[in-house]
């Protein structure tokens, strides 16, 4: 069961290919951002907290991300397999996931660095703010979430190459075809180990 991370700035298509990998490989795509938005519409405590950030393009304060994330892993039953998107997004929540996922068994398999140039992401994103009236997607707020994701969240490409499991992608050109490079990356993983544990001793460093 895969437990893959999608790392990479907005725009670059972490949703559109979380979504694909998750259909892809059987298991639940989690996108943040997404329950985040569900919670804002539904006006709970936490959605009520939480608008302001992200109307603002900053990040959600990690107490609450957590909680919503954990939350969805933990369940009744931890889910063993799933597509991250957007979470982890700040060393502190790469290290609390890591000793979550530690202690569960349940650490990750590969972090997927899409690469795309930021022109290209302005595009995509001013693009997708015309489309879909998502109330970040306008031009000052996308350049501050270009800004908060270059200071807080690209430092984890470093994490994560530190543990030997980043893999670096180019994002841009067809969807289709940025799917079937991220399964050629992914494909040499050993997604069934044989031995009870043994998972996480491919993943420990995650
Ligand atoms: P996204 O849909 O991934 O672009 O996320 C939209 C917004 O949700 C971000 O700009 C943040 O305000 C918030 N958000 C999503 N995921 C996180 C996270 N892991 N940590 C903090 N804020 C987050």
């Amino acid at each position: 069961m895969l437990r893959a991370l999608l790392l990479a700035p907005p725009g670059a298509g972490k949703g559109t290919q979380g979504e694909r990998l998750a259909g892809a490989y059987g298991v639940p795509h989690l996108a943040t951002g997404d329950l985040l938005r569900r919670h804002v519409a539904e006006a709970t405590r936490l959605g009520t907290e939480a608008r302001g950030y992200m109307d603002r393009g900053e990040l959600v304060p990690d107490r609450l991300v957590v909680d919503v994330i954990v939350e969805r892993l933990a369940g009744p039953e931890p889910l063993a397999g799933f597509v991250l998107d957007g979470f982890p997004r700040t060393l502190t929540q790469a290290r609390q996931s890591y000793h979550w996922g530690r202690a569960r068994g349940r650490t990750f398999h590969a972090v997927i660095s899409l690469q795309v140039p930021e022109d290209e992401l302005v595009r995509r994103l001013l693009e997708r703010g015309r489309r879909s009236g998502r109330t970040d997607d306008t031009e000052e707020t996308i350049r501050h979430r270009l800004g908060v994701y270059a200071e807080h969240t690209a430092p984890l490409l470093d994490f994560y190459r530190g543990r030997d499991i980043l893999v670096e992608v180019d994002g841009t050109g067809p969807v289709p075809a940025v799917t079937e490079r991220i399964r050629d990356t992914l494909g040499p993983l050993d997604l069934h180990p044989s031995e009870p544990g043994s998972q996480d001793t491919a993943a420990a460093q995650s």
